[in-house]
């Protein structure tokens, strides 16, 4: 029988090391920074001109990694969770909470972001985001250039072991 504890789907700072180098630095940057700046043109259009409404008033999915749940909260400012106090991270308007408890699935989220990726609402072709933990690194290195991986790789956030 095969031991699908939570342990053996974290990955090891090696591997995404190796993830990361397969990349490309420089192309990623560029690539990044022209679909930031595909994205912000997008959000512009959509704003009315003559508005009196600050900028992106609506409320969208934040996540507090830390308690494993999902805020819905205006993005005009860093905020920090309600619960715990700690850093809590935009993750877009198509992010969808994993269920209470479901650390694994939580621990996926968490490492998609950490690797860029962001659920934003985005028109177009391109590969689901993987299912389990364990297919997360084998994804990011198949498709370095997915449409929704438009954040820095923040290694801090790669989930370590309880
Ligand atoms: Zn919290």
């Amino acid at each position: 029988m095969i031991c699908f504890g939570i342990s053996l789907e974290l990955y090891s700072l090696n591997f995404i090391e190796k993830v990361i180098a397969g990349m490309g630095h420089r192309e990623e940057k560029h690539r990044r920074m022209e679909l930031r700046r595909n994205i912000g043109n997008r959000k512009v259009r959509a704003i009315a001109p003559s508005s009196s409404q600050p900028f992106y008033s609506y409320l969208v999915a934040h996540a507090c990694f830390n308690c494993q749940k999902s805020f819905k909260l205006n993005n005009q400012k860093d905020h920090v969770c309600p619960e715990c106090g700690e850093k809590i991270y935009l993750m877009g308007r198509a992010f969808k909470a994993p269920k209470r408890g479901d650390r694994e699935q939580w621990k996926k989220v968490q490492t998609l972001y950490a690797f860029g990726f962001r659920f934003h609402l985005y028109r177009g072709d391109y590969p689901a985001l993987p299912e389990r933990l364990r297919e997360v690194g084998a994804f990011v290195a198949q498709y370095p250039d997915h449409e929704l991986r438009v954040g820095e790789v923040e290694r801090s956030l790669f989930p370590q072991e309880p």
